[in-house]
């Protein structure tokens, strides 16, 4: 089987350096356990923390360890009997052609909707954005909502339930294809496009003249500075990543907390596996949209898991333009 592990942990950027593509003798499943074939492997912003080893709530990936992602795999051979060959599933495993697993770590993916949006609007992003929006946003008809990173796997989702709850939404994205994108197929009310605008402050005002009440949260640096003065009283942050920093080498000059406290505004981070009944809520719920086409997603696919690193690379400059996975295999 081939794997893609880290080869080094990056200063910065990470670079193909960090990457080593391995062959290995194939595993063998062993009692109650499966071996899957990689179809579609997710990469996500999140994988660049786990390629340091600064403390975080998640533990590293240890050098020469397979890089850690969700896939979807088709079963070649099972010793659980709930899994027969053939059958999709889905569960977190790593930059592999082929992965032997515990069967209490998959899950069969039902038919009905492409087998990879398991990975971004059915998948975590997706459970994310349900997440953020209904426990922390909890948005009301006429509220103004900014999401950041608007084209993105999870941007995409919370703009469109914040548009399902009846908000004026502002997308926030980095070009024009994305910004038209957000606006008509997305349904966004407006979308900045943060790299062409010379103020990112006046760009807001404008689009939100009744200030800030939810801000999606999904990039940090100089986007979260220019959101943060424009907040209403009882806004709600949606702290949910802050993508433009990951690869900072020094920690950037912090915003003044002390306004949380005069607008009793809510800054809340959270980690969407704590609760996996959110998985299961949000794919009843969206399973059906995805399937009549009401909820739109946009996949970012590149062919082939030696491009693996090239392409998570890629996602951290901005390069994908949706859910960005990688079609390992044929089904
Ligand atoms: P996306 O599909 O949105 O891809 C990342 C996007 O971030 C890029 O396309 C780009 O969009 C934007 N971006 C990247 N670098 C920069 C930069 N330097 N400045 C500004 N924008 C940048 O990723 P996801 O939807 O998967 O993830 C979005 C966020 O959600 C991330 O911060 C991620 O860590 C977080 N997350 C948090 C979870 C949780 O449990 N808390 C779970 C899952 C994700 P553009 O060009 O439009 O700016």
């Amino acid at each position: 089987r081939r794997s893609v592990t880290l080869a080094s942990r990056p200063k910065g950027a990470p670079t193909l350096d960090n990457f080593e593509m391995r062959e290995e003798v194939m595993p063998k499943p062993g009692e109650a356990e499966v071996l899957t074939r990689t179809l579609w492997l997710s990469l996500d912003p999140y994988m660049r923390g786990r390629m340091s080893d600064k403390a975080s709530y998640a533990a590293p990936i240890a050098i020469g360890a397979p890089m850690t992602g969700e896939t979807v795999g088709e079963v070649v051979e099972s010793r659980d009997p709930r899994f027969t060959a053939g059958d999709i599933v889905v569960g977190a495993f790593g930059w592999q052609s082929h992965i032997v697993s515990s069967g209490d770590r998959l899950t069969i993916v039902p038919t009905g909707v492409p087998y990879s949006a398991y990975l971004g609007v059915l998948g975590m992003p997706g459970a994310t954005a349900y997440a953020g929006m209904t426990e922390i946003g909890q948005v009301k008809p006429g509220e103004t909502v900014v999401i950041s990173a608007a084209s993105g796997a999870v941007g995409a989702v919370a703009g469109q339930l914040a548009k399902r709850a009846g908000a004026r939404v502002v997308g926030v994205a980095g070009n024009p294809d994305k910004c038209l994108y957000i606006q008509d197929t997305l349904g966004f009310d407006e979308c900045i496009d943060h790299r062409a605008v010379m103020d990112l402050g006046s760009a807001l005002r404008d689009a939100c003249p009744k200030g800030i009440d939810v801000y999606f949260e999904n990039v940090g640096g100089d986007l979260q500075d220019a959101v943060y003065p424009l907040m209403n009283d009882y806004g709600r942050m949606i702290m949910c990543g802050m993508v433009a920093e990951y690869n900072d080498t020094k920690p950037r000059p912090g915003p003044n907390l002390m306004d949380v406290v005069k607008k009793r505004l809510r800054i809340e981070g959270f980690i969407v596996t704590d609760k996996l009944q959110r998985f299961v809520d949000w794919r009843a719920m969206a399973t059906p949209w995805v399937a009549d086409g009401s909820l739109h997603f946009r996949e970012h696919v590149v062919d082939g898991l030696e491009n693996a690193p090239e392409a998570f690379i890629d996602l951290l400059r901005g390069h994908n333009f949706g859910k960005l996975v990688i079609r390992v295999a044929e089904p």
